[in-house]
């Protein structure tokens, strides 16, 4: 029997997966192409990065399913999916986590901003969100993660939503980059009021992924800040490889697996309890990562 996420992260560190994105592209996936049609029509690719994820030893495997609300699918005009490629999402993760692991439920942006910023209700929100987390709960997710949060209120409405369709643990992370008063999502939230807002919808563990321009170090202080603002709660970050540097080929990210696996032990020491990646971190690095927190 699997043991409980939430007693296992109070206990020690979990490793999470890393980039998926970076991933699919590797497979021909291509910039502007819909990543949830790939749960259908390239289902062994999605399966196989969870799987070499699951080999490095990542202990929770997030779905395939970043843009899988009704409002991102629809840019697409594939909105008729939502069901079925959230489902399939959650079963290729549910596949390859095995039976001693995790899937998270992968929920990221809506796409738009809620009133008065955009048109969208938090009522309309609300449903938006339980509709694709009802999907994932449905192909087996174990826990629901709300990813790369820029607005709390936003974060918030997918914790409502999580928690009005299932029992499962609810994450909040929020993408946070550096100002000259700290770090703040990119609509000017600082650390503190972004945690405090998850948590009081009804967070069960909150942190961070992503990130505009951070380094290794600045994850590291970033980990310090969202320890004290989780409180009692678990406290979860995915950096990822290193600050972004501008090349001919566009952005790359281009840490090694040691820096990272040296920047996953600072993470740790500063209480992090699940620590995974984000953009441009592969299984190697996942694997760098996890040898380290062994
Ligand atoms: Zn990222």
């Amino acid at each position: 029997m699997k043991s409980d996420l939430l007693s296992v992260c109070r206990s020690g560190v979990v490793v999470c997966d890393g980039a998926m994105g970076t991933q699919l592209m590797l497979r021909g996936l291509t910039p502007g192409e819909c990543g949830m049609r790939w749960n259908e029509e390239r289902a062994a690719d999605v399966g196989a990065v969870h799987s070499a994820y699951a080999q490095a030893g990542c202990r929770l495997i997030t779905t395939n399913s970043f843009g899988g609300t009704r409002t991102m699918l629809e840019r697409h005009g594939l909105g008729d999916q939502v069901l079925n490629w959230n489902r399939k999402a959650a079963a290729l993760a549910r596949a390859a986590a095995g039976p001693d692991g995790w899937v998270f439920g992968d929920v990221g942006p809506f796409g738009d901003f809620l009133e008065p910023l955009g048109d969208t209700t938090e009522d309309q929100l609300l449903a938006i969100f339980s509709e694709q987390i009802g999907a994932l709960v449905e192909g087996g997710a174990d826990a629901i993660l709300v990813e790369t949060m820029s607005d709390p209120a936003e974060a918030a409405v997918g914790v409502r939503a999580a928690k009005s369709v299932s029992g499962l643990p609810v994450v909040v992370t929020y993408a946070f980059q550096k100002s000259a008063d700290g770090f703040r999502t990119m609509m000017g939230t600082p650390v503190g009021d972004a945690i405090a807002a998850a948590l009081e919808a009804g967070a069960d563990i909150v942190g961070a992924n992503c990130g505009t321009d951070l380094s290794l170090d600045d994850y590291a202080a970033l980990a310090k800040e969202l320890k004290a603002a989780a409180g009692s709660a678990p406290a979860i970050l995915q950096p990822n490889a290193g600050a972004p540097k501008s090349t001919p080929e566009g952005v790359v990210y281009d840490a090694t697996p040691e820096e990272m696996a040296a920047a996953a032990l600072r993470l740790r020491d500063a209480g992090i309890s699940i620590i995974g990646g984000c953009c441009g971190t592969t299984p190697a690095h996942l694997a760098a990562m996890a040898g380290a927190l062994a």
